[in-house]
């Protein structure tokens, strides 16, 4: 259902300072509309001094609910009428909501309730992990008390102004019980003990990496992040920080926070109307603010036989919203025959040229971005490459033979493996297709050992990061 404005329409709002490039409109305006209901979401950037004549006036005006976000989430705790006792112990409020019995606005925080959620989403399991955080601001406040209320086994909480992350392990303490926390400086990172057997897990939650300062991370020594299982960057733009690039080049699992932002936003949104957001909506947010965070050009997946092309180019060009092709389905719409009909009848160097024919149709015609997955041997020949390179960003699925050979083993309808020793075959083919797989990539991915939904997740940060730069 399309927003449409009216003399009924439910108005929510956000307050902070500044509001102005918050994702916020989009995902609670996103949420109205699929879930049909009629409400407008907008930001506004209030000043400290109008706080207060700002909450009394959308209470007067009768908003149905806010969010509150920096620097306002304690500020604003003296113009509420209740608040939930999550939000009390913590002292920190970023949604306020109308209860039936009482006037004015009752505060809750879905910070952490959200980041529950976003954490649950992974593989990432937190009790009895030890982990490390990087700042000490009021991201760093969510994620040390989910980790606390979770039953982390300690915590190394690392900041620039050492003090203020003092304060912070104290509140901790005083707020959840929770004693297990090592204060140190940012620059002290060595004086975590080094892990044998097991790695940490890292929540990054400073500032430093966020668009336009992407070509900065908080640590930037290897030796660091070759300690890290899973790292968090409570950052969503760009999509991949620098921190979790380093972080994913050290083999770690990694995560933005973008579904940090989601799931608080979906709490909030149901305690103003009062309902439980179903998944496939909450999933059909997610790709519309992914969407609004990733870049607009074509992509084209290249890799061999068995690499997840077709399975990736679905689930990406999902997320991004986009058309899915595929080079040989291409081919076998415009000249009506199927490929291994043109393989038998007409023999490969007649596929290879009907081939290049309709990718260069499909370089010069004017569509909206698409997601290309292509056949194995493309990128084999240099008139190819140049074209794949005129369709948009060319990303190889590079996979080992071994887990090839697991894949297509027992698939018969691969031409090039009908007679030989399959795996053999495989081997000797991916020798011969190595380099021009390598010169046709502007980006190359590992698959071996990932999910397709993680390949997925890790191309669309690429995509954002080759956009920010
Ligand atoms: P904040 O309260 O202002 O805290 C900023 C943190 O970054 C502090 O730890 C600060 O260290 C550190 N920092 C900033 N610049 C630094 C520098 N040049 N060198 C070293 N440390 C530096 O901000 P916040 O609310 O925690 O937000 C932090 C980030 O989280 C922002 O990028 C924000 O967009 C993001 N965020 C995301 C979500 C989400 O839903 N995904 C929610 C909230 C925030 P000092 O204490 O030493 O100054």
């Amino acid at each position: 259902m399309k927003n449409q404005i009216d003399g009924e329409t439910l108005t929510c709002a956000l307050i902070a300072h500044p509001a102005a490039h918050s994702l916020s409109p989009l995902l609670h305006n996103t949420l109205a509309s699929r879930m049909g209901i009629n409400l407008a979401y907008t930001a506004l950037d209030v000043w400290p001094e109008d706080l207060e004549a700002a909450i009394r006036g959308a209470d007067a005006m009768g908003f149905l609910g806010l969010n509150i976000s920096v620097p306002y989430k304690e500020a604003v705790i003296p113009f509420l009428s209740g608040m939930e006792d999550e939000a009390k112990r913590l002292r920190s409020v970023n949604t306020l909501y109308r209860s039936k019995d009482a006037e004015g606005f009752i505060g809750a925080n879905t910070d952490i309730t959200g980041l529950k959620d976003a954490f649950d989403t992974t593989r990432v399991t937190i009790k009895g992990k030890k982990v490390i955080v990087i700042g000490a601001g009021g991201a760093a406040r969510s994620v040390v008390a989910l980790l606390a209320m979770e039953e982390a086994e300690c915590i190394y909480l690392l900041n620039r102004d050492k003090d203020r992350a003092g304060r912070l392990a104290a509140g901790l303490k005083a707020e959840l019980g929770y004693d297990k926390v090592t204060v140190l400086g940012l620059d002290e990172y060595q004086q975590i003990p080094k892990l044998t057997g097991e790695k940490f897990l890292c929540c990054q939650c400073t500032s430093i990496g966020m668009y336009p300062d992407t070509e900065h991370s908080p640590i930037e020594d290897p030796a660091f992040f070759a300690q890290i299982e899973a790292a968090l960057d409570v950052i969503y733009r760009p999509v991949e920080t620098k921190f979790l690039r380093m972080a994913r080049e050290a083999g770690a699992h990694t995560d933005n926070g973008l579904k940090m932002l989601l799931y608080q936003g979906v709490h909030a949104f149901e305690r103003w109307c009062r309902l439980e957001v179903p998944e496939e909506v909450i999933s059909d947010t997610y790709a519309e603010l992914s969407r609004a965070l990733t870049h607009k050009t074509s992509v084209v997946l290249i890799g061999f036989m068995g690499s997840g092309k077709t399975t990736i180019s679905k689930l990406l060009a999902d997320r991004l919203g986009e058309q899915r092709l595929d080079s040989d389905a291409e081919i076998e719409s415009r000249v009506n025959t199927t490929v291994k009909d043109i393989f038998a009848v007409r023999g490969e160097g007649a596929f290879r040229a009907i081939e290049t024919r309709i990718l260069r149709e499909l370089a010069g015609e004017e569509r909206e971005p698409f997601v290309l997955s292509t056949g194995g041997g493309v990128p084999m020949k240099e008139e190819n490459r140049s074209i794949l390179h005129e369709i948009g960003t060319v990303i190889w699925l590079k996979t080992s033979p071994e887990e090839i050979y697991r894949r297509v083993k027992d698939d018969d309808t691969r031409p090039l493996l009908e007679t030989g020793d399959k795996y053999q075959t495989i081997v000797d083919m991916g020798n011969a297709r190595s380099e021009d797989y390598e010169t046709a990539a502007d980006v190359i991915v590992t698959t071996d050992g990932k999910t397709p939904e993680e390949i997925t997740e890790e191309i669309l940060m690429i995509l954002t990061s080759r956009e920010a730069a």
